[in-house]
């Protein structure tokens, strides 16, 4: 099964998947991790997409598709769940993953999610967000007072022992901007999908995380609360 989580960012799309992956053993590719994977290790793709991700844009679809055509390539293994974490967020790049999927999948076997939250709720969500510095790791923490997210070591990381550090992304302004492109896009995105018969199934992440597992859980039909 294939799982496209769609939703603004900071509405825990990333820590939904680590949870998926840890505890029902399915794989994440999250574009967003692709590309500070990229910046890090300085590729020539990193030069060209770290302006963009700094300011809160988009990057451009045939970068992202290429890096998901190669993800699908060098890991997709049909045995377990995927998760599509932050991919498509375009049109165009729905239309894209239709093609690379039809190659080997069939498409009755992909499931839309799209996660709602407020953006006032968002925003103080990536005021508070850390992520671990190591590009391989790159685990999601909160400094919320009375967060579940909360590291258990002040600004280390419970996964690899790692400095945690902000996102280059998670200024104000950048925030901002990327939530005006997610809300642009949003509706010809889930449109593009029920057009064409798909169902999106609304989760909502209004809530501490383990709920929202089990809430998503009952939504893919997996389990009950
Ligand atoms: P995320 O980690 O999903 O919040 O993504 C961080 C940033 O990476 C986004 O603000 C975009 O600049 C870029 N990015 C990630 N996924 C995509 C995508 N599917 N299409 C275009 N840009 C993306």
């Amino acid at each position: 099964m294939i799982y496209l989580f769609i939703g603004p960012p900071g509405s825990g799309k990333g820590s939904l998947s680590k949870l998926c992956v840890d505890k029902l053993d399915w794989a994440q590719l999250s574009t967003g991790n692709l590309c500070r994977e990229h910046i890090a290790r300085q590729t020539e793709i990193g030069k060209q997409i770290d302006f963009a991700i700094k300011s809160g844009k988009l990057v451009s679809d045939k970068l992202i598709v290429d890096m998901v055509r190669d993800w699908l390539e060098q890991s997709f293994s049909q045995k377990g769940s995927v998760i599509f974490d932050g991919f498509p967020r375009t049109v165009p790049q729905a239309v894209a993953l239709e093609g690379l999927l039809n190659r080997s999948f069939s498409s009755s076997k992909l499931k839309i999610i799209r996660f709602f939250l407020d953006d006032d709720v968002i925003v103080d969500r990536l005021t508070n967000r850390y992520i671990c510095r190591n590009d391989a790791c790159q685990a999601v923490y909160s400094l919320a007072e009375g967060s579940t997210l909360a590291p258990k070591k002040h600004m280390v990381c419970d996964e690899c022992g790692g400095e945690l550090i902000r996102r280059s992304d998670d200024t104000e302004a950048s925030i901002r901007e990327r939530l005006k492109t997610y809300h642009d896009h949003e509706h010809n995105l889930l449109d593009f999908y029920r057009n064409n018969g798909k169902k999106v199934l609304e989760l909502s992440v209004a809530k501490p995380l383990d709920r929202v597992f089990e809430e998503f859980k009952v939504l893919v039909g997996l389990g009950s609360l």
